[in-house]
């Protein structure tokens, strides 16, 4: 009988680290050892996030608090035909303002060139009024 016992407890471990297979944090496979104590966890970073948890609610507080906001993003939208009168009239304003900076001039006189250069050639095509 006495003999028997350490082949039960032997039994018995066996048993519990055959049925230890699935991670208790997130359900993945655990990789069996033969030796050692019996893992809970897949991976340290499961280890750490049940530990957390654990901690959370020993304080009676949720580990991940969900912060909701509203952000508004301007989005860029590809102008339209219809757009243009109105955009190149803001931009008048802001060069006139000095909220376009010195700085940034000669990029917009690279920019406004080929624009004037289509739009004069369009309008000699089709009589449309003359930009001087
Ligand atoms: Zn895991």
């Amino acid at each position: 009988m006495a003999r028997s016992q350490p082949a039960a407890a032997e039994a018995d471990g066996r048993a519990r680290r055959a049925a230890a297979t699935t991670c208790g944090w997130c359900g993945g496979p655990i990789t069996p050892r033969s030796r050692g104590p019996i893992p809970k966890w897949c991976s340290a970073t499961c280890r750490h996030r049940a530990w957390e948890q654990s901690r959370a609610a020993a304080c009676d507080q949720a580990a991940v608090r969900v912060v909701e906001r509203h952000v508004q993003i301007r989005v860029p939208l590809q102008p339209t035909r219809r757009d243009w009168p109105r955009l190149l009239t803001e931009l008048a304003d802001q060069l006139s303002d000095g909220r376009v900076y010195d700085r940034d001039l000669p990029g917009l006189a690279r920019a406004l060139q080929p624009v004037l250069q289509a739009y004069r050639s369009r309008a000699r095509t089709t009589g449309a009024p003359d930009v001087p």
